[in-house]
C-alpha cells in the first residue's frame, strides 16, 4: 500500500472514530455553538461579535459595557434576546447595567476559558493535570500585552522564569514552554540585526538559564514574517549558548520560504552535532502577512491558496520525519488529512510513534486528540495561560480560525463535509508570479525590506561612500548651466555638526533673476510639449531615483538625521509623486468634452500657468520638493526650485535626476539661497505666475501677503499653494486598544524626532484610561534608543540644527511652567540631540498646546468624554492631521463627523500618508491648497479653459464623434 492509500485508510478510521462527536465550540445546543453558527452564517455579525469580544475585557465600567453592547448590537434581534434571557434569569426581569455587564462578561470569559487554561501558571495547573491524566503533555505559552518597553520585557522574562520554576519542579515529565522572541526586546527590528540579536539574547538569558537548571524544553514561536529570519538567527545563537537546553523552533508551512529554512536548520544541526526540535504549523498570521505584504508592495510571503499550504505541510512532514536522528518533530495540526499523512509517512519510514509528536491547541479538536492518544501517539497540547485582556488577541485569532470557511474543524464538525472531500489530497496550484506589474494604474514604490541582509549591507556601503565624499560641491543650475557662487551653504551632519556633508552654491538676487529669465524662455517651448511626453520625463526621473535609492537615503540620514527607514520612505515617496503625477497628467491631458447637446462642441482643457517658484522645507528633503516640482513641471510650467538651506545637498540630487531624465534646459532651475533673500526675491518678482510653498505657517502667511501685491507689468495674479504647519492631536478613549495606542502615539510623536508636519504633539486621553496609558507611554519612551541614525539601532536621531535645538528647549522650559513635566530624557550635549519629553496637566489654551513645536515634545490633555476631547482637538487654528484610538463605533463616527483635520486616522499612527492612497494636506492655518498625492493636486498648476464652437451651419449638424 502506498503512502496515499494508507493516508486515506488512517484518515477514514479517525473520521469514523470521531463521528457523532462535536467539539464544544460547534455544539449548537450550547449558546457558544449558536453564536459561532451565527458568526459563520453572517460575516457582518461575525465582525461585530469578534470586535466586541476583543474590546470587552478592557471596559472598566458596567455602563461602558452596556453602551458598547448597544453600539455593536443595537437593533440586532439575536443578541439582545440571548442577553435578555440571561438577564431575566439573573435579575428577575429588571435589567441593570451591572447585571447585564456581568452576564456578558461571564459569557466572554467562558468563551476565553475554552482556549485559555487559566489566568496565571498556578491557575492553569489543574488544566495541565487533566491533560496529563489524558496522557498528553503541554507546551505552556504565557500570553501578555505587547511588549513596548524594556521594563515590560523584563516583567515578561520574570514571568517565564517563574513559570519554568513551577513546571520544572520535578513534577512534570518533559515539560515545555513556548515563547515569542519579540516579548524579550521591545525595540526588536531586523534593520538593527546584530543589536537585536544581542539585546533579545540578553532578555532571554535568565529564562534559558532557568530552563537549563530545571530541565525544561523551550520552543520559539514564529511570529510575523518580518522577524522570521531574525528569530531563526536568535534560535541558532541560543542553541550555541545553551547546548544543554532542549530547544525548538516553529516552522510555518504557509511560508514559501519554509522548505529553505528547514534545509538550513538541518544543516545547522548536522554541523553543530546538536539535536533540535521543530514544530511544524500551518501559520496563524495569514491575513496579516497578506495585508502588510500588499500595503508595502512586497512579495507576499505566504501561499495564497490553502491547498498549497497543505501540500507544503505534507512535504515538510516527509522531510522532518526522514530526519528524526537530527530533529525531534512536532506535527501541529487538527486536520485529519494532514495528520493521517504524517502517520502514514512514519509507518512507511518505519519510525516508531515515539520518535515524533503531534501537537494541538488547547480547547480545539478534542475528539481527534482523544483518538490519537488512544492509538498510542505522543500528543502535546499548546496551552496558553494569561489574564483576560492580553488573551483577547489570541482568542479572536482562534475564533477566526475556527469559523473561517477553510477551517478543517468547521468543515468536518459543523458542515459535516463528506469524508472523501475532507481527506482529498491537496491539489497543487500553478505558482503565481509575484513580479512587479508595470501598470497604467499607479502603485506605490515598495520600501526597502531591511530584514534582507543585502539591503542592510548596501545601506552601510552607501553611508560610507557619502561620508567619504566630503568635498562634494553642488552648483546652482540656471538655464541648464551649472553656476558656482562664492557664497556657499555648508551642509553638516546634525549628529556631528563638525562633519560636512557638502558645500552648495547660494544664489543672490542676480542669479534669481537669471533663473526666472531662463524659465520664461524655456516655457515658450515646454508649454507646447504634449502631456504624455512631459509625463515621460517624470517616469524617467523616477527611474533615476530608484537606481540611486541607497545613496539618496544615506544622504538624508547624514544631512538631516533620518533613520534608515524614514530616509528610504522619503525616497519612495518622491518616486511615488513622479509616477502618480505623471499618470494624472496623462489623464487630465486628454481634456473633456462637455454636454451632449447637438449643434455645439464644448472642449474643456487645461493650460499651464507659466513660470513658478517652488520653495520647500528640509523635513522631507526629497519627497516634498519632488512632489511640488514634478506637479508644476508635468503640468507644463517652468520652475525655479529653492530647496531649504538645511537640506540643499538632497535637493540637488532631485535636479540631477531630472537632468539625467533629459528634461530640457531651463524647465527646472536649482536655486538654493537664504529664504529671506532669494526666497522673498522670487516670491515678489512680477514675472512669477505661481508659488508652491511647503513650510512653516509664518513663512507661508508672509508669502501669501507678498504674493498678493501686484507690480507694474505683472500679467497674472499669483496663485499660491501653501502647505503649512500643524498641531496635531490623537484622542485615546477608554475603549482603545492600549497596545496599539501607545505604539501609535509613540511613533507619531517621536518619528523623525517629532519633526514631521503630521507629527502628534498633543495626546488627548479620555476618562480613566489616562493613568495606564501615560505610564506605558513613558516606559516605552524610556526604551527608545537615541543617537546618530547612521547606526540602525537608534530610532531617534538629532534634531536638524542648533536653532531647532534651542527652540525646542525653550518650549520644554515653557511646558514646565504651563504644565507638569512627566518625562524628560537627557540626550547628551554632542550634536543637536533632544530627548523625548511628556508634559502633563496641560490646559487646552496654553502655548505648548497651541503652538507648533516641531520636536519630540508631547502634551497630554485629559478630557471627561469624547465631546470634550474633540473640542480640545479642534481648539487650535491648525487643521492638518488627527487621530483617534477607539473601539467604540459611536466615538469613531463622532470623530469622522466633527474632528477637524485634513487627514484623520482611525486606529493607526497619524504619520506616513501614502501618495494616491492618503492624499495629504490641511485646511485652516495648515494650508491653502488641494491635497498632495491626490486627484485634485495638478489642477492648481493649470488654468482650465473652455472652447465652445457652434457646429450648426446652414441647418447641418455633423455627427457627434465618440470621444
Ligand atoms: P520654513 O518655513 O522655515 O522654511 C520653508 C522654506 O521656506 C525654506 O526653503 C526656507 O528657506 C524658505 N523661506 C524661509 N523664509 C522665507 C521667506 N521669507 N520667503 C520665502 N521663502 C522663505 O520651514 P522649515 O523649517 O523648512 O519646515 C518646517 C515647517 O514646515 C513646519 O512648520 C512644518 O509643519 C511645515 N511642513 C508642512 C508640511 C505640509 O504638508 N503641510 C510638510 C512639511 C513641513
Amino acid at each position: 500500500m502506498n503512502i496515499e492509500q494508507r493516508t486515506q485508510e488512517i484518515g477514514r478510521s479517525i473520521h469514523t472514530a470521531v463521528a457523532g462527536e462535536v467539539p464544544s465550540l460547534f455544539d449548537r445546543k450550547r449558546w457558544m455553538g449558536r453564536l459561532m453558527e451565527w458568526a459563520m452564517e453572517d460575516p457582518g455579525f461575525k465582525t461585530r461579535l469578534f470586535r466586541f469580544i476583543d474590546v470587552l475585557p478592557s471596559l472598566n465600567t458596567d455602563e461602558l459595557v452596556v453602551r458598547l453592547l448597544r453600539e455593536y448590537f443595537g437593533g440586532d434581534p439575536r443578541i439582545p434576546l440571548l442577553i435578555r434571557r440571561g438577564l431575566e434569569r439573573i435579575a428577575g426581569g429588571r435589567v441593570m447595567p451591572a447585571v447585564a455587564a456581568l452576564a456578558v462578561r461571564k459569557g466572554v470569559e467562558t468563551l476565553a476559558r475554552q482556549f485559555i487554561a487559566g489566568r496565571g501558571p498556578e491557575k492553569a495547573l489543574n488544566a495541565l493535570r487533566s491533560l496529563e491524566n489524558e496522557g498528553a503533555q503541554a507546551s505552556v505559552d504565557l500570553l501578555g500585552e505587547a511588549v513596548l518597553s524594556d521594563s515590560e520585557a523584563q516583567d515578561y522574562a520574570a514571568r517565564y522564569v517563574h513559570l519554568l520554576s513551577l513546571l520544572g519542579n520535578g513534577r512534570r515529565d518533559r515539560a515545555e514552554v513556548s515563547l515569542k522572541v519579540s516579548s524579550f526586546y521591545s525595540q526588536i527590528d531586523p534593520v538593527d540585526w546584530e543589536g537585536s540579536i544581542r539585546a533579545t539574547m540578553e532578555g532571554l538569558r535568565p529564562v534559558f538559564e532557568t530552563a537549563q537548571r530545571t530541565g525544561t524544553a523551550i520552543t520559539l514561536d514564529m511570529e510575523h514574517y518580518h522577524i522570521k529570519d531574525l528569530t531563526l538567527a536568535i534560535f541558532r545563537s541560543l542553541c550555541r549558548e545553551f547546548p544543554d537546553v532542549s530547544c525548538g523552533v516553529a516552522l510555518q508551512a504557509y511560508l514559501k520560504d519554509a522548505r529553505r529554512d528547514l534545509d538550513e536548520l538541518l544543516r545547522f544541526t548536522k554541523a553543530g552535532d546538536r539535536r533540535i526540535a521543530v514544530r511544524l504549523v500551518k501559520g496563524a498570521y495569514w491575513d496579516y502577512e497578506n495585508v502588510t505584504g500588499r500595503q508595502k508592495g512586497w512579495p507576499i510571503p505566504v501561499f495564497l491558496n490553502k491547498d498549497e499550504t497543505d501540500r507544503n505541510f505534507e512535504d515538510l512532514t516527509r522531510v522532518l520525519l526522514g530526519n528524526t536522528h537530527l530533529v525531534h518533530s512536532a506535527i501541529a495540526t487538527h486536520n485529519i488529512r494532514s495528520l493521517s499523512h504524517a502517520i502514514s509517512v512514519s509507518e512507511h519510514l518505519g519510525i516508531s510513534p515515539d520518535a515524533f509528536e503531534f501537537q494541538m491547541l488547547y480547547g480545539m479538536a478534542e475528539p481527534i486528540r482523544g483518538v490519537l492518544l488512544k492509538k498510542g501517539f505522543r500528543m502535546r497540547v499548546y496551552t496558553p495561560v494569561g489574564e483576560l485582556i492580553p488573551c483577547m488577541a489570541y482568542l479572536v485569532r482562534r475564533l477566526l480560525e475556527n469559523t473561517s470557511g477553510e477551517s478543517f474543524l468547521r468543515r468536518s464538525f459543523f458542515e459535516r463535509s463528506p469524508v472523501e472531500v475532507l481527506l482529498r489530497p491537496p491539489v497543487p496550484v500553478e505558482p503565481r508570479k509575484n513580479g512587479s506589474i508595470l501598470s497604467e494604474t499607479f502603485v506605490n514604490e515598495p520600501p526597502l525590506d531591511f530584514s534582507i541582509a543585502e539591503n542592510r549591507q548596501r545601506m552601510e556601503e552607501a553611508l560610507l561612500r557619502v561620508k567619504d565624499n566630503r568635498d562634494r560641491r553642488c552648483p546652482l543650475i540656471i538655464d541648464g548651466r551649472e553656476v558656482s557662487t562664492e557664497r556657499e551653504i555648508v551642509s553638516v551632519n546634525p549628529a556631528r555638526p563638525e562633519e560636512v556633508i557638502g558645500r552648495v552654491s547660494s544664489a543672490s538676487g542676480k542669479e534669481a533673476s537669471e533663473a526666472l529669465a531662463g524659465a520664461r524662455k524655456a516655457w515658450a517651448l515646454w508649454s507646447k510639449v504634449p502631456a504624455g511626453e512631459r509625463a515621460g520625463h517624470l517616469f524617467r526621473a523616477a527611474e533615476r531615483l530608484r537606481q540611486r535609492r541607497f545613496e539618496l537615503a544615506a544622504i538624508e540620514v547624514l544631512e538631516v538625521g533620518k533613520t534608515w527607514q524614514d530616509a528610504d520612505a522619503d525616497v519612495t515617496e518622491a518616486i511615488d509623486y513622479l509616477e502618480y503625477y505623471g499618470r494624472e497628467m496623462i489623464r487630465l491631458g486628454k481634456g473633456l468634452r462637455l454636454g451632449d447637446i447637438p449643434g455645439e462642441e464644448n472642449e474643456y482643457v487645461y493650460r499651464p500657468r507659466g513660470v513658478g517658484v517652488v520653495i520647500s522645507p528640509w523635513n522631507f528633503p526629497l519627497a516634498i520638493p519632488a512632489g511640488m516640482v514634478s506637479a508644476a513641471v508635468v503640468a507644463g510650467n517652468c520652475v525655479v526650485f529653492k530647496p531649504s538651506g538645511v537640506s540643499p545637498v538632497t535637493g540637488s540630487f532631485l535636479c540631477r535626476a531630472f537632468k539625467e531624465a533629459g528634461l530640457p534646459p531651463g524647465v527646472l532651475q536649482f536655486l538654493p539661497g537664504p529664504g529671506g533673500e532669494a526666497g522673498e526675491y522670487l516670491v515678489a518678482h512680477p514675472d512669477v505666475d505661481f508659488i508652491a510653498f511647503t513650510g512653516s505657517r509664518d513663512v507661508g502667511l508672509r508669502i501669501v501677503r507678498l504674493a498678493a501685491e501686484t507690480h507694474e507689468g505683472q500679467r497674472n495674479v499669483k496663485k499660491v499653494v501653501a502647505e503649512m504647519g500643524g498641531k496635531n492631536a490623537i484622542i485615546v478613549d477608554e475603549t482603545a486598544d492600549l497596545d496599539e495606542a501607545v505604539k501609535g502615539v509613540l511613533e507619531s510623536a517621536l518619528g523623525f524626532q517629532g519633526q514631521k508636519c503630521s507629527a502628534c504633539s498633543r495626546v488627548i486621553v479620555v476618562g480613566s484610561v489616562a493613568g495606564t496609558f501615560v505610564r506605558r507611554l513613558r516606559e516605552a519612551m524610556a526604551s527608545v534608543r537615541i543617537g546618530p541614525t547612521e547606526e540602525p539601532g537608534n530610532s531617534m536621531g538629532p534634531v536638524v540644527d542648533r536653532d531647532a535645538l534651542l527652540r525646542i528647549r525653550g518650549y520644554i522650559t515653557l511646558g514646565e511652567l504651563e504644565g507638569r513635566l512627566i518625562y524628560r530624557r537627557d540626550a547628551g550635549d554632542k550634536g543637536f540631540f533632544v530627548g523625548p519629553v511628556i508634559i502633563g496637566d496641560v490646559a487646552v489654551d496654553s502655548r505648548v498646546a497651541q503652538e507648533e513645536i516641531f520636536g519630540p515634545v508631547l502634551a497630554v490633555i485629559e478630557a471627561r468624554d469624547m465631546d470634550e476631547a474633540i473640542r480640545a482637538a479642534n481648539s487650535t487654528s491648525y487643521e492638518l492631521t488627527g487621530g483617534i484610538y477607539s473601539r467604540s463605533p459611536d466615538s469613531i463616527l463622532k470623530a469622522r463627523m466633527s474632528f477637524r483635520a485634513g487627514n484623520l486616522y482611525i486606529n493607526r499612527k497619524i504619520t506616513g500618508a501614502m501618495v494616491g492612497r492618503q492624499p495629504f494636506g490641511g485646511a485652516g492655518m495648515s494650508g491653502i491648497g488641494s491635497k498632495a498625492g491626490g486627484p485634485d493636486y495638478l489642477l492648481q498648476f493649470m488654468n482650465p479653459r473652455c472652447v465652445s464652437e457652434n457646429t450648426l451651419r446652414r441647418g447641418f449638424v455633423p455627427e457627434q464623434q465618440e470621444q
